[in-house]
């Protein structure tokens, strides 16, 4: 048995036997084990106000996020570039204790509330940035539809023709309130409504719901970045990468391909440089989809199946930690230091067809050692 294998049994005992102490964590830290491996992890929103609140598995108060960057500042963690970590991690030449740090969507939040904390604690990120709101400045559809309803929460209201909603809107339930959004997005769809529909939708739902949204709009609350700000934060060094234009992964070829074109334009027109590095919007990925991403030149690709990366992680299949404020600091710490890892059960990824895996890093552009 390996010197990794005996430090991965003595952690999985300590830990399952409440041992799990500093000491613990730092001897997985310090790991070869560790050592070898990459910790990718996923940020979604930053509050600009209670969006916590409504959706605590996609955002974390700024104070929350600080508090973690404090962390991976001050117990020796690596934290690099995701293209300078990727390629270090197949070349196995990676520092100890590595991270990357990426956020996703590309919000106006991102912004507002991490860029600041990230120039601060100097730490290199990652945006994956999806491009179509960021040309027409209006709140996500869905997601200000969704919001808003959660404002109201607790109401059961007849919509009586002032919204195009058919069901009574039973706000009192995250599954009932979903259902109202479901039909609006199920309208949207079925009548091909154009962004400006849309956001006279929202606008009507506002008025109904006696919400502010002038207020909303001005404070920017689930808008994407403008070009501008996106331009500011690539200037500055943090790397603007693939998320598809209209954050979505059609199953047609054509289509999916197209995304990631139109995607791939507007970024480099806004930065200046041709991005290389996806990340499947929803963490939904197929294994029909790893030849399209080759083929539009993707050297990697990340998911939001939770673990840590390996010399031997597909390219394109790369595990990536959703760090939540649901987290406490210490399961982050757990997770950080590898522990997570070893203690979580994998058994649920999604089989993809040998065939679609017929490519290693190496031939991807990735130099391997191995
Ligand atoms: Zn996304």
């Amino acid at each position: 048995m390996g010197n990794s294998e005996i430090m991965v049994r003595y952690l999985r005992r300590a830990t399952l036997t409440g041992l799990a102490s500093a000491g613990a964590y730092e001897r997985a830290r310090t790991s070869r084990w560790r050592r070898e491996r990459l910790l990718i992890l996923c940020y979604h929103g930053v509050s600009i106000e209670d969006e916590h609140e409504w959706r605590p598995r996609l955002f974390m108060r700024p104070e929350c996020l600080a508090e973690r960057f404090e962390l991976l500042r001050n117990r020796g963690y690596s934290v690099l570039p995701l293209a300078e970590a990727l390629e270090r991690l197949y070349a196995d030449d990676l520092p100890p204790a590595s991270v990357a740090l990426t956020f996703d969507d590309g919000g106006y939040d991102f912004y507002k509330s991490a860029y600041p904390l990230l120039q601060q604690y100097e730490l290199p990120a990652t945006v994956y940035q999806t491009t179509y709101y960021a040309d027409y400045q209006q709140p996500v559809f869905n997601l200000i539809c969704s919001y808003m309803l959660w404002k109201s929460r607790g109401e059961v209201l007849e919509p009586a023709g002032r919204v195009p909603v058919r069901q009574r809107m039973d706000l009192r339930t995250e599954e009932s309130r979903q259902s109202v959004v479901s039909e609006l997005m199920a309208l949207s769809a079925r009548e091909n409504l154009s962004g400006r529909d849309k956001h006279e939708i929202a606008c009507r739902l506002a008025e109904f719901l006696e919400i502010d949204w002038g207020s909303l709009l001005a404070k920017r609350i689930l808008h994407v970045m403008s070009p501008r700000e996106i331009a500011e934060i690539s200037r500055s060094g943090v790397s603007v990468q693939l998320h598809t234009h209209r954050h979505r992964t059609p199953l047609d070829e054509e289509l999916f391909r197209k995304e990631i074109a139109e995607n791939r334009k507007r970024i480099r027109e806004i930065t200046g440089s041709a991005p290389t590095h996806f990340c499947y919007p929803l963490g939904n990925y197929d294994g029909q989809f790893l030849p399209w991403l080759r083929q539009e030149g993707v050297l990697s690709a990340v998911t939001c199946d939770p673990a840590l990366a390996a010399g031997d992680s597909h390219p394109l299949l790369l595990p990536r930690l959703v760090s939540t404020s649901a987290q406490s600091m210490s399961e982050f710490e757990a997770w950080l230091s590898g522990i997570g890892h070893m203690l979580s059960r994998r058994g649920k990824r999604r089989r993809i067809p040998r065939a679609a895996l017929d490519c290693q890093g190496g031939r991807l552009g990735f130099p391997s050692a191995r």
